[in-house]
């Protein structure tokens, strides 16, 4: 444990609830192996006092936090810059503070496009992709896989208008590269699902175990890879399904386990030991398991 002394910065995670995150235990982790003199705190942070708990970064002087549901996007009005990226998500899960002034990131899709490396030695360049789902998760991801030279993206979601609307916002910013919209019910979205080189569950089901009826495996080539941002200590229904199939599948521990060291860089200007968050949280599962 770290010997804390009237010097020490202090770093934290806002959300509502809180006490389930797993980043305390990895930031700290990580912060004492690289023989910083910070410590990271869970803070549960209720809607109504974000804005105070923001303006306490300032006031309390912390050295940043990251932000968690539900507040990634209520945030942004409170902060004095956000990233060009995380200005097109529309969220920030990561505020660096200069001096007296706020500063948003997200960081979740450089932890995805970390975790599509790692864990599924996938490189997107040139590639085609389909992510199920339209959330914040699912626009980090978009962004980031377009960044990293997408081909063509698919994009499938329960909400046909949810799904519009979020291609409506990135596609401007990336004119050179295909990105198309489906419904769960629309033809279209078979034919992209056998083409598609990685397909990725950003949508929130399978945190409690349940199975994704609207994606049938079948169509998948058998050279596609499966990515599920779900993360639990037990593989997941659609990674167990996938590997049933033989498909390389990786849940979304690495893209948690990436987030967090993309902030910790932003944060301290250096990158954590290498592959200690991830270790970290895989004993976490293994314990939680056992
Ligand atoms: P949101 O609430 O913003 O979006 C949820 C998405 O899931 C929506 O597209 C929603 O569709 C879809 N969905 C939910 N239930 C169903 C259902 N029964 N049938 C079809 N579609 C459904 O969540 P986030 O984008 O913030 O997070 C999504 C997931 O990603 C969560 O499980 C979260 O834990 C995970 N995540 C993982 C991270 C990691 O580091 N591994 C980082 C960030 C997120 P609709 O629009 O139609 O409601």
């Amino acid at each position: 444990m770290v010997e804390l002394n009237g010097n020490s910065r202090v770093y934290g995670i806002f959300g509502d609830p809180v006490s389930h995150s797993l980043s305390p235990l990895m930031q700290n982790m990580a912060m004492q192996s690289a023989g910083l003199d910070a410590i990271y705190v869970p803070f549960r942070v209720t809607p109504e006092n974000l804005s105070a708990a923001v303006g306490g970064i300032r006031s309390m002087q912390l050295g940043g936090v990251n932000i968690t549901l539900p507040h990634k996007q209520q945030v942004l009005p409170f902060l004095d810059r956000i990233d060009d990226d995380a200005s097109l998500i529309g969220a920030v899960n990561t505020i660096v503070r200069c001096e007296d002034e706020l500063v948003g990131f997200n960081t979740d899709g450089l932890g995805f496009i970390r975790s599509l490396s790692e864990d599924l030695v996938f490189d997107p360049a040139r590639k085609k992709v389909l992510l199920l789902g339209a959330g914040g998760a699912c626009r980090a991801a978009a962004v980031a896989l377009l960044r990293s030279g997408v081909e063509e993206l698919y994009i499938v979601n329960r909400s046909r208008e949810r799904v519009d609307c979020l291609v409506e916002r990135i596609a401007p910013t990336f004119s050179e590269q295909q990105i198309a919209s489906y419904g769960l019910t629309d033809v279209g979205y078979l034919q992209a699902l056998e083409r598609a080189d990685l397909v990725v569950n950003t949508t929130s089901i399978g945190l409690k175990g349940e199975a994704i009826d609207f994606c049938p495996l079948t169509k998948i080539k058998a050279s596609a890879s499966i990515y599920d941002m779900v993360y639990s200590p037990v593989e997941t229904p659609f990674v167990a399904a996938a590997r049933a199939r033989g498909l390389e599948a990786a849940d979304g521990i690495g893209m948690l386990a990436g987030q967090g060291e993309e902030a910790f860089f932003l944060w301290f200007g250096v990158r954590p030991e290498n592959g200690l968050m991830k270790k970290c949280l895989q004993h976490i599962c293994e314990k939680m398991n056992s």
